[in-house]
């Protein structure tokens, strides 16, 4: 069996991989030539764990073959997978206009029957649109089918994510379609889901904004434990034991970012609003994670005493670690609102700047290596929770610090012990003491 997949980015070249891995065919497009490049040569043009072997082993087995020429892509196989980017607009809805493309060039290049199986993130009813936006390209009117397969991996995690799922969400209108489709999976033993279009949408919006939305509640949960000396870590465990709530995703924090949460609820939001429907609970947790990073640098400047020739050293840039995935990283908004109060920035990534050397972050000063970040600084901020993090000798911090200050945005630090060797460390909701 074949399958194309036409964009090759995060969820483009892992779908791709799954698919070889399962032992079939695949053909994947992808446009930009710089990247394309990499991934003919087998290099990873971003940072994903356990990837990189996996492509090498594909490519010289020839399973998997890249090419920019959409119109091999599309040639090869009755099933085409499209996984390109649906950014956000302004008003929060979605970008469509990769989307169109795609489904532009597949209508052009069609010569026979193709399932379209979209696995990009779509509001409700681009189905619809993307059948137009084929059909009209089409040089004679041939038959398609619209499925829609949404992803819900991890980045970070994205190989045992599609390996080992926890469901399989297929949607259409054409049962036959769906089943082709679920076929493919036939060797995986998580549930699969066959449902219509809208609904197997809604289920990827719904399953973000759910998670989302627990981030918030916890990190608004943080607060009250701050004004009332309590213990955020031992809230979330009391609370996680109950079976009908669950421990995941009830660590409070600086909040959430990434390629797809912000994006995404700001797009049911715009779908809610097309409707007239206000989605109260998704737009408060977009509000609290907006809240956060002020909350957070407010407490900075607290003791601090003002931000005015201060330096703060920022300790991970990507939005989370073991991915070079920057889009709507936390940590970029910290960087503008510390120097928007007039502080300046020191900043290390142990991914980040390897892989974007084009990534410019005017006044901040680029760290080498770890040390050089917190030297002279006077407050070492942790954005995001990379392991070499929970290696670094705060022994020698202490010394090369100008002021002791620690602020601990992910609370993965051990606070005792940094309090013992006399730094003020604050984590949200990690009262004084522990
Ligand atoms: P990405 O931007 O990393 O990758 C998209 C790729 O498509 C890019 O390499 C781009 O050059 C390529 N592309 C665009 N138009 C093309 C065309 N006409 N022909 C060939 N290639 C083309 O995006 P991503 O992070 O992989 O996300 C893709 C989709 O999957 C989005 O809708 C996203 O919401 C969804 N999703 C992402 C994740 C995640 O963690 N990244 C998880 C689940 C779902």
């Amino acid at each position: 069996m074949n399958i194309s997949v036409i964009g090759c980015g995060y969820v483009g070249t892992t779908t791709a991989l799954m698919f070889c891995e399962l032992g079939y065919q695949v053909v994947a497009v992808e446009k930009d030539s710089k990247k394309l490049a990499m991934l003919q040569q087998g290099k990873l043009p971003f940072h994903e764990p356990g990837i990189d072997s996996l492509l090498i082993k594909h490519l010289h087995r020839g399973s998997l073959v890249f090419t920019g020429d959409i119109e091999e892509g599309i040639a090869h196989s009755k099933i085409i997978y499209i996984t390109v980017g649906t950014p956000s607009l302004p008003d929060g809805s979605s970008d469509l206009s990769f989307i169109e493309e795609v489904s532009r060039q597949i209508g052009a290049a069609q010569n026979d029957y193709k399932a379209v199986v979209i696995k990009s993130t779509v509001p409700l009813g681009t189905v619809d649109k993307v059948r137009e936006w084929i059909g009209k390209a089409q040089k004679r009117p041939l038959p398609v089918d619209l499925v829609v397969n949404p992803e819900f991996l991890r980045e970070g995690s994205a190989l045992y994510d599609t390996m080992h799922p926890d469901r399989i969400v297929i949607g259409s209108d054409n049962p036959e379609a769906a089943e082709t489709v679920k076929q493919l999976f036939h060797s995986m033993s998580c549930p699969i889901i066959v449902t219509d279009c809208n609904t197997a949408q809604l289920i990827k919006y719904t399953a973000n904004a759910f998670l989302a939305t627990k981030i918030s509640f916890i990190n608004e949960i943080g607060r009250v434990c701050d004004a009332y000396g309590a213990n955020i870590e031992e809230v979330a465990s009391g609370v996680g034991l109950d079976h009908r709530i669950g421990p995941h995703f009830l660590r409070a924090g600086i909040g959430w970012g990434g390629s797809c949460f912000p994006k995404d609820i700001a797009a049911l939001i715009n779908m809610g609003n097309n409707n007239g429907i206000n989605l109260l609970i998704v737009q408060s947790a977009q509000q609290v994670n907006q809240d956060q990073i002020g909350y957070f640098i407010d407490r900075l400047e607290g003791e601090l005493h003002g931000l005015n020739n201060k330096t703060v050293s920022i300790y991970g840039i990507s939005f989370k670690p073991e991915t070079d995935d920057i889009r709507e990283s936390p940590a970029l908004k910290v960087i503008a609102e510390v120097q928007r109060r007039g502080g300046t920035v020191a900043a290390y990534d142990p991914m980040v700047f390897d892989k974007h050397p084009e990534l410019k972050l005017p006044g901040v000063r680029v760290a080498r290596n770890m040390e050089d970040a917190w030297k002279g600084s006077d407050c070492f901020f942790l954005i995001t929770e990379w392991d070499q993090f929970s290696k670094i000798d705060w022994g020698q911090v202490m010394q090369e610090m100008r002021t002791p200050l620690v602020l601990d945005g992910r609370n993965v630090l051990d606070a005792r012990k940094l309090r013992s060797l006399g730094f003020r460390y604050y984590g949200i909701g990690r009262k004084t003491g522990i």
